[in-house]
């Protein structure tokens, strides 16, 4: 494991030579620590990225950008496992959700590579113009320095949604993993640092949101902000990018409905909810924590629901056929348990879970709850939680259910389950929000847009969206014409 910065090309002690502990959040006990980069490593690492991308990096072609990806996402296959287990460590996430994230970060390196060859062909497209005396074409050109900020429910995977499509579009990149998880970031810098690619192209910079990502935010050498995490932070970036008009892509928090109506599959629906909700522990973006059910169905539907959640096995990350880990952090297990019992003065109903397991002495855990009928008013129905918490409320009509589920500030995602595919299409046109899953939740695929409305951000990752993040559009426009133009020339 590691615990100096990567700037360019190399391991470097950080300017201050302050260092965070790495707390494994089953035990609760500081296992590892990283630098704590600050304002002097940032400027270092950003003058890094550009010489990198003034010198080279964004001459190459797209087909040699490929190559460097692909070679990355070997890398990061030769160590799928020992990443999985350290992610679990960093993050607390259970073993095999942590091998489908590294899988998935992997798959996300190597779909990039193939968009990078594929912006070959689309170089210097023409474009047809009415007036003929004019020809044109249209270039797809590196936006420049990157700096990325990422959170700690996906640590890898969140790296590589931003990382990689810079890299194919040909910018340099200064990313800033989460204080949180750093680990696994490092480790990415590691693997760049084995494949030998180019010094300055991915510079990676631990510490804290204040010290270290404040400063890329500020720093006049970098043209593109890339941020996902919450919207506090959002607005802060967002306000530190318009000084020097940098580009900016937010992904943001969210509080996402999940609309069930009479005709649905009970079994299928109790299943998707309960994934929607309480996979890495609900620390989800997109989590469904705002359940919509038809209230014909509600009673069979809740009763079931509840039964299953009783069942969810919850233990370290590491421990065969847990479903659940423990929350990220200390910070995190406080706020969680802080909306519980704010949850609970406002009169909500607990019908099941909230609290510390009774076999689990240390560790961050919460057992997974469900909320019965919390006001439309209540915290617990408007922000985002982001932990193990369902909220329930009852609607009589499909004109009702889509008015609840877009009552918010929020319009990252939603779902909606129904045997009635005209009404499920009717639905999805009608939720503002970025992602509509139709008769299942949280399903992501590296090809589809990732993003919000609202509050939930500016802009979509994922798929040639997430290129275009990092591209700048150019348009090269030719007078051909024999004739004068004819201005004062006649
Ligand atoms: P956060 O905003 O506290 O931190 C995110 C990152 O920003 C961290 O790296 C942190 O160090 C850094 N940071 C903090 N203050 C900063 C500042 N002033 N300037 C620059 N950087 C700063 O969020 P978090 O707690 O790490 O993540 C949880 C949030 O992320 C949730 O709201 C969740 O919904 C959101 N999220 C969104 C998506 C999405 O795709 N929309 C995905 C994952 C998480």
């Amino acid at each position: 494991m590691r615990d100096q910065l990567y700037i360019n090309g190399e391991w470097v002690s950080p300017d201050l030579g302050g260092y965070l502990d790495v707390i494994d959040p089953a035990t609760e006990q500081a296992f590892h620590r990283v630098a704590a980069g600050t304002e002097e490593d940032v400027d270092h690492a950003v003058r890094a990225a550009r010489r990198a991308f003034d010198n080279g990096w964004s001459q190459t072609s797209g087909a040699e950008r490929a190559q460097w990806l692909e070679a990355l996402a070997d890398e990061l296959e030769t160590g799928k496992q020992a990443l999985s287990e350290l992610e679990v460590r960093d993050n607390g996430k259970p073993l095999p959700e942590a091998q489908w994230d590294i899988g998935d970060a992997i798959a996300c390196f190597r779909y990039y590579a193939g968009l990078a060859r594929d912006l070959d062909q689309q170089q210097d497209q023409p474009l047809v113009l009415l007036d003929e005396r004019f020809r044109c074409r249209i270039r797809h050109e590196p936006i420049g320095v990157a700096g990325q900020i990422i959170p700690w429910n996906y640590p890898l995977l969140m790296a590589a949604w931003k990382v990689a499509p810079a890299l194919a579009a040909g910018a340099t990149v200064v990313l800033k993993p989460s204080e949180l998880t750093p680990l696994t970031a490092l480790e990415l810098a590691a693997a760049a640092d084995r494949i030998g690619l180019p010094a300055g192209v991915l510079n990676v910079i631990t510490g804290l949101g204040a010290d270290a990502g404040s400063p890329l935010t500020e720093h006049p050498g970098v043209d593109k902000l890339a941020f996902t995490g919450s919207v506090p932070t959002g607005a802060k970036i967002m306000s530190a990018a318009a000084r020097d008009i940098k580009n900016i892509s937010l992904e943001l928090g969210g509080k996402s409905a999940f609309i069930v109506f009479d005709d649905a599959d009970i079994e299928a629906a109790v299943e998707w909810i309960l994934f929607g909700i309480f996979w890495n522990q609900g620390q989800v973006c997109s989590a469904t924590s705002r359940l919509l059910v038809q209230e014909t169905i509600a009673p069979r539907l809740i009763e079931r629901l509840v039964e299953e959640t009783r069942k969810i096995s919850i233990g370290p990350g590491m421990q065969p056929g847990v479903l659940l880990g423990p929350l990220v952090s200390q910070g995190q297990y406080d706020k969680v348990l802080g909306f519980i019992d704010q949850g609970l003065a406002s009169g909500a109903r607990l019908l099941t879970g909230g609290q510390r397991p009774a076999h689990l002495r240390e560790g961050y855990f919460v057992k997974p709850a469900i909320f019965d009928e919390p006001g439309h008013s209540s915290i617990l129905w408007r922000e985002e939680v982001f932990g193990p918490v369902l909220c329930i409320k009852r609607f009589k009509t499909e004109e009702q259910a889509v008015q609840m589920a877009n009552a918010s500030r929020f319009g990252l995602a939603a779902a909606v389950m129904s045997a009635d595919l005209q009404r499920t299409a009717r639905v999805a046109n009608q939720l503002r929000a970025g992602i509509v899953w139709v008769n299942c939740s949280q399903p992501t695929f590296v090809e589809a847009p990732w993003g919000g409305m609202k509050h939930s951000g500016i802009g979509r990752e994922l798929g040639q969206w997430g290129l275009h993040n990092y591209l700048e559009v150019k348009q090269v426009t030719e007078y051909v014409s024999d004739q004068p133009w004819g201005w004062y020339l006649k």
